[in-house]
This record gives structure tokens, C-alpha cells and sequence, in this order.
């Protein structure tokens, strides 16, 4: 039996055949279809700058880079987060620590942020840069965390993986009022996919520029950023930084420009299928996830929570009742202090709570645009029959 999995692209023959066109064309990659994914993504969003990297943790490393982050820095993101929203400071040389999350939404919580920023600045240990992570499609309260960052000097990196397609207040995530830098990831979990794949959208144009040079090896073409040299040598491009090759194809940007067709219609079926759920699973021993009122979740993630006081039966048994019934569930996730390389470097169990009791309960069901009904109607059974 084929397994019904937490999450999973949608791909037509019209993505299958915009792949196919550019693998006859001359340009597999840095041609015109990277630009024009480009260009839609920062459109859609309302971004002035878009820079498309081969996935969102590059995105994210290129992110720090171009923000200045490197050694002696601090950056801070949630502790219910994939790695890749740490990593990326670590790769740069800074130290990262961690804010607990809230139990409403499970993004990170404003009121222990706001009281760690408070204990930092007396210490002299304020972030340079603070990672909000839109957990599951739901957007942060971005004006709180804006208004923080004024008061203490930092950053805002947006981790928007889970979001593209989302709003906060009436304006698409990634607009980017409220922060310097977002990052979109393209991996086929997503809302949108290129298979692999990310972006970095920004309304700075100094700051798309450094994201780009760090995408690129720290390479240059252009004359007024190249350090002067005698006129009768040669320099058609310099290297001004250490980058990387972070670069997506135009292969994949012509599956992401695509998609883009159907990202609105992505995210209305996914809270189409977010609503039977509510409806359909509220008599269970479980909390079904928060919406806030004036925030649009792309809905990437549709975590229940086992509530330990009205039942009996674990998150973990849970977990194998539905993978023993064909659904594969997951877990997002494990806070990311608790991974045994963060513990190497001095993290300890009880250091952020709520992110661990949700850890602790916590199952994200299939949630993807093209989930059909009648494989919604198995899982919700299934549920049924584990915790009804
Ligand atoms: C998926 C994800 C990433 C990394 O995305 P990739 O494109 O796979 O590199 C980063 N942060 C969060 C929150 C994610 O879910």
C-alpha cells in the first residue's frame, strides 16, 4: 500500500513541459528563466529584489553573510525550527542561541523574547540578527518584532520556508516591511517546489547586491565594485569576497516560475483541507492549531497536539498506530538545542519548555494541495479509531 505521507509536491504536465523547454534552450542555467523566477517572486510578494539560491538554507547562509553576520556575532531564531535556521549562523562563524516559543501559535513567543532582549542588553550580549521562523505557514507578529528590533539594534532575517503564499496583516509575507531579508525554500515538501531550491527576497538593493556577490563566489562584474587596475589589463570580473556557488538552474527556476501559477490555488486547498480537519477532528483528545484572525497561514503543516490529560494513548503511539495504517506522519520539531551537536556545544535538556512539551506532543498530519479527499477521509478515520 502506498504510504499517505505528512507532506508532497503537485507537479502538471505544464511544470512537467516549462522543464523541458529549457533543457532544449541554450541555457540550463544563469539565462533568462532564473530572472523571470525571480522577478514573479519578488511581484508576488512585493519585493523590490529577489535572489534565487539552490535551497533556502543557502539562502539563509547568504542571508547572514550579506547582513555582516561572522565570528564574535550572536544570532537568535526559535527553538521549534529545522536546522537550517541556526546552521546558517554557525557556517558564518557567530554563536546562536534560542527563544522559546509561544503555546498559541508555536512561533517564537514576543514576551520571552522581548524579557531575553531585556537580560542581553544588561549583559551586553544583544543579537545582531534575529531568525523568525513563520512555523507551519503562519506568520510572526512582525510589527512586535520590528519594533524590538529598533529599540535593540538588530536584524531581521524572516525564516518564511513554510509561507510563501501566506499574509501577514493584509500584505504577502516576503514584502518585507517589517524585516531586511525573507527566505522562501522550494524543496518538495513546500508550498511551491523547484525540487531543490530557494530565494532570498529583499527591498534593499545593497543588500540584494551582497546576497548576489555571496551566491556567486564573491565574484563582480561590475566596474564601480571592482578594485582599480592598471587600463591596459584585463579584468572582465574581480573577486571581491569569499562566496559560494549557491546558484539554482534555470531547470529548476523554470518548474518554480511555473508553479507559481498555482500558488494561490495551492494555499486555498490546503486551508480548504485545514477546515474538514478542525470540523471533522474536534471531538478528539487533541488541540487542532491556532489561527490567528488577521494573519493568512499558507498552511504548510498541519500539527495536532495530543492532549495528555484527556487520553491516554502517547504522541508516539499515536505515531505508529498511523504509520501501521499507511499515513506517514511527522514531528516538527525537535527543538533544535536538543540535536546532539547543539548539545556539544553546551545546550541542555529544559532550556526552552514550551518548545519541548510540544516536541513531547505533537504530530504534523498529511498536509499538501494535492491530498484528495478520500485520502483526508482515511486519515481522519484512522484518528478516529487511534483516539476516539
Ligand atoms: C525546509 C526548511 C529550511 C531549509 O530549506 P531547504 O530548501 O531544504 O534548504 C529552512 N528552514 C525551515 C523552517 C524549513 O522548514
Amino acid at each position: 500500500m502506498q504510504k499517505i505521507k505528512y507532506g508532497r509536491q503537485d507537479v502538471s504536465e505544464a511544470d512537467i513541459n516549462a522543464v523541458i523547454s529549457v533543457l532544449r534552450s541554450d541555457w540550463l542555467t544563469q539565462g533568462p528563466v532564473g530572472k523571470l523566477f525571480e522577478k514573479s517572486v519578488a511581484a508576488y510578494c512585493g519585493a523590490e529584489f529577489a535572489v534565487a539560491t539552490n535551497s533556502a538554507t543557502s539562502a539563509l547562509h547568504v542571508a547572514c553573510l550579506a547582513l555582516g553576520v561572522g565570528k564574535g556575532d550572536i544570532v537568535w531564531t526559535s527553538a521549534n525550527t529545522f536546522v537550517a535556521s541556526s546552521n546558517c549562523a554557525l557556517y558564518c562563524g557567530a554563536s546562536v542561541d534560542f527563544v522559546d516559543i509561544d503555546p498559541d501559535t508555536y512561533n517564537l513567543s514576543i514576551e520571552c523574547l522581548t524579557d531575553k532582549l531585556a537580560r542581553a542588553e544588561k549583559l551586553g550580549k544583544l543579537p545582531k540578527v534575529v531568525i523568525p521562523v513563520h512555523l507551519n505557514g503562519q506568520s510572526c507578529d512582525m510589527a512586535e518584532i520590528s519594533a524590538l528590533s529598533e529599540k535593540y539594534g538588530f536584524k531581521i532575517i524572516e525564516d518564511a520556508s513554510h509561507a510563501i503564499g501566506g499574509k501577514y496583516k493584509t500584505e504577502r509575507v516576503g514584502n518585507g516591511r517589517y524585516s531586511d531579508i525573507t527566505v522562501f525554500s522550494f524543496h518538495p515538501v513546500k508550498i511551491i517546489t523547484t525540487g531543490e531550491g530557494g530565494m532570498a527576497v529583499t527591498k534593499s538593493e545593497n543588500l540584494a547586491r551582497r546576497l548576489t556577490l555571496f551566491r556567486s563566489h564573491g565574484i563582480t562584474s561590475e566596474t564601480n565594485e571592482m578594485e582599480p587596475r592598471p587600463l591596459e589589463e584585463i579584468w572582465n570580473y574581480q573577486q571581491i569576497e569569499l562566496g559560494f556557488n549557491y546558484r539554482m538552474t534555470d531547470i529548476q527556476a523554470a518548474l518554480g516560475l511555473n508553479q507559481m501559477e498555482r500558488l494561490d490555488e495551492f494555499v486555498e486547498r490546503r486551508h480548504t483541507i485545514a477546515q474538514r480537519y478542525n470540523e471533522e477532528l474536534k471531538n478528539l483528545p487533541i488541540q487542532t492549531p491556532m489561527q490567528k484572525i488577521d494573519i493568512y497561514s499558507a498552511y504548510h503543516l498541519y500539527p495536532i497536539r495530543i492532549s495528555r490529560e484527556k487520553t491516554n494513548i502517547s504522541q508516539k503511539q499515536t505515531y505508529h498506530l498511523l504509520n501501521e495504517n499507511g499515513i506517514q506522519a511527522n514531528l516538527h520539531y525537535i527543538p533544535v538545542y536538543r540535536q546532539p551537536y547543539y548539545e556539544r556545544l553546551g545546550f541542555k535538556e529544559g532550556y526552552c519548555p514550551e518548545a519541548e512539551r510540544y516536541h513531547q506532543d505533537a504530530i504534523s498530519i498529511p498536509m499538501y494541495a494535492s491530498l484528495s479527499e478520500d485520502d483526508q477521509t482515511t486519515v481522519i478515520s484512522v484518528l478516529h479509531d487511534i483516539l476516539g
